[in-house]
């Protein structure tokens, strides 16, 4: 049992099948059927122009940041956000983009008022501000729709790009219970990973104008991004946007579950309320040891992760009754 993150699936039965028997060419030359089919049907399927398939969300995220901005913009994004914090900081290293972060609200969301302020002024003193890059789902939390809303007009207003990284955007669908168009349609691209909790292997998307895609496209080349018969890996992709999606829901369910189970033990502080996808998070009063109880943990065969708030994430490799036994071995630690 694994609840350090939903990266950790297994590709299904299904993926494997279609693994094996993909149809595949070079996709350099575009040339392979099951990479193309599925970058056709998966902008169709988001209500884009075209889409690209990349190696990891990194590279996604990455090729949308240099293909909005060159060399000396700027783009605003929460100080929380993956494309900031945990991207090896990319963006500013490989595309000499000047990230502006703003420190999120408790809710995931970015102030406009304060986004409003950090746009830079046209004067040669200034980077130029040339893009919004948000987060759906971020740390679990899902931006509601009229937050998207407003996101576009102000993005409009202020002649800006706006772009979400969507790695748990499924994630957000599912919780709000609409189709993923409704939420992609404010944007200018988005990305999805197919390999979190969609189950596959290796892989992600990013979609936008057939424009954007093009300059995407010569930027995977360069970072060494363009892959050959990958068409081995889109297979897997379609069945995780195409079979895994409505499932989203069990780990969704798991998620309460586990939260709720874990806010009866003395020292779990959670709020229960605030789980609102696949991630719950912890915060552990001072006395309870996480480093001795991730050892514990381990030795019944069951893998958390560390640090506090400590993070517990479900998915498809873990069951009702895996978070039934997880609730009862952190009992059992607690009891000593
Ligand atoms: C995991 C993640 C990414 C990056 O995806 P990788 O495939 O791990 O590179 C980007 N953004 C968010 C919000 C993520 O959770």
């Amino acid at each position: 049992m694994d609840f350090r993150s939903d990266t950790v699936t297994q590709p299904t039965e299904a993926m494997r099948i279609a693994m094996a028997n993909a149809i595949v060419g070079d996709d350099v030359y575009g040339d392979d059927p099951t990479i193309n089919a599925l970058e056709k049907w998966a902008a169709e399927h988001h209500g884009f122009e075209a889409a690209i398939f990349t190696s990891s969300g990194t590279q996604a995220n990455l090729l949308g940041l240099m293909s909005h901005c060159g060399r000396g913009d700027e783009y605003l994004c929460g100080q929380q956000a993956h494309n900031y914090k945990f991207e090896g900081g990319g963006a500013a290293v490989l595309g000499s983009i000047q990230p502006q972060p703003i420190q999120n609200e408790p809710d995931g969301t970015l102030c406009f008022k304060k986004l409003e302020q950090a746009i830079k002024p046209d004067d040669i003193h200034f980077a130029q501000t040339k893009l919004l890059s948000l987060e759906n789902t971020i740390n679990g939390k899902v931006l509601p729709l009229d937050y998207l809303r407003q996101a576009r007009e102000f993005t409009q207003r202020h002649h800006l790009q706006l772009h979400l990284d969507g790695a748990r955007v499924y994630n957000a669908a599912v919780a709000l219970n609409v189709d993923i168009k409704e939420i992609a349609c404010h944007f200018d691209s988005m990305t999805v990973c197919l390999s979190k909790g969609l189950s596959a292997p290796v892989g992600s998307l990013l979609l936008g104008t057939k424009e954007l895609i093009t300059k995407a496209r010569r930027i995977r080349k360069m970072l060494g991004g363009g892959m050959r018969q990958a068409g081995i890996l889109a297979a897997a992709g379609k069945i995780a946007l195409t079979e895994q999606v409505n499932r989203l829901q069990t780990d969704h369910d798991n998620a309460k579950r586990l939260a709720n189970g874990l806010s009866q033990i003395d020292g779990f502080d959670i709020n229960v309320e605030h789980v609102q996808t696949n991630i719950v998070f912890v915060k552990l009063a001072p006395h309870i040891d996480s480093t001795a109880l991730q050892a514990q943990l381990k030795q019944q065969g069951i893998l958390i992760g560390s640090g506090n708030p400590l993070r517990f994430v479900l998915h498809n490799d873990v069951e009702a009754n895996d978070v039934d036994i997880l609730i009862e071995q952190v009992q059992s630690f607690v009891r000593g």
